[in-house]
């Protein structure tokens, strides 16, 4: 959510991973430099031999796109990486917990945030929970894991567990300003 630097290098990890993937921002045009920027990466990794042409088309048609937010209705991980600013992404959560149930993990970004305080402005902090990936997505394998206050067990393990299914190498952190 956000197809910006981060949003759209994590894209492409889902898509390269083989998971269906929604790329949102508030304008087309957004979108499509996110999806500008994968094509060139993509093409790169062809042009260096490290992609065949077969899995290229592949991965870029598991990208969808909407600039609606309604159309993350049903699926199963949410990654905001929406602006750094607070307001911004506790209005996101807010929105995505009505329109998701509460099986749908919520994921943000945030380099600076607590999660305690996004999940906050939603009615079912126990599926939020932060996932820090680092820059570029496609070439970085930490991925930060960090629990809320509220945040379940749970949750924590679904998304460690998504987290190796897409290549990354996943580590707890804590709720504290830097995390790791
Ligand atoms: P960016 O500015 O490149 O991308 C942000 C995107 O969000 C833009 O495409 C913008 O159009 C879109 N956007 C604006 N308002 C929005 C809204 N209301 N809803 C959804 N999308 C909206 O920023 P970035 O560098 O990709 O950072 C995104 C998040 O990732 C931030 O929280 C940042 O702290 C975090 N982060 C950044 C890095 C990094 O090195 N850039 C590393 C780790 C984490």
């Amino acid at each position: 959510l956000g197809a910006g630097t981060m949003g759209a290098g994590i894209a492409q990890v889902a898509a390269q991973a083989g998971f269906e993937t929604l790329l949102y921002d508030i304008k087309q045009e957004f979108i499509d430099t996110g999806l500008g920027r994968i094509r060139t990466f993509l093409r790169g990794s062809r042009e260096r031999g490290k992609m065949s042409e077969d899995r290229e088309k592949q991965v870029l048609d598991r990208l969808h796109s909407t600039t609606k937010l309604d159309d993350f209705k049903g699926h199963s991980l949410i990654i905001e990486a929406a602006p750094e600013k607070l307001e911004i992404k506790r209005d996101i959560f807010k929105q995505l917990d009505s329109i998701c149930g509460p099986e749908t993990l919520l994921a943000t970004n945030t380099s600076s945030f607590s999660v305690t305080a996004i999940a906050a402005s939603t009615q079912h902090p126990e599926r939020v929970l932060g996932l820090h990936f680092f820059n570029p997505p496609p070439l970085m394998a930490l991925v930060e894991v960090i629990q809320g206050d509220r945040t379940t067990a749970q949750t924590i393990e679904k998304a460690t567990t998504l987290m190796r299914e897409i290549g990354k190498t996943p580590a707890r952190a804590k709720d504290t300003p830097g995390f790791i």
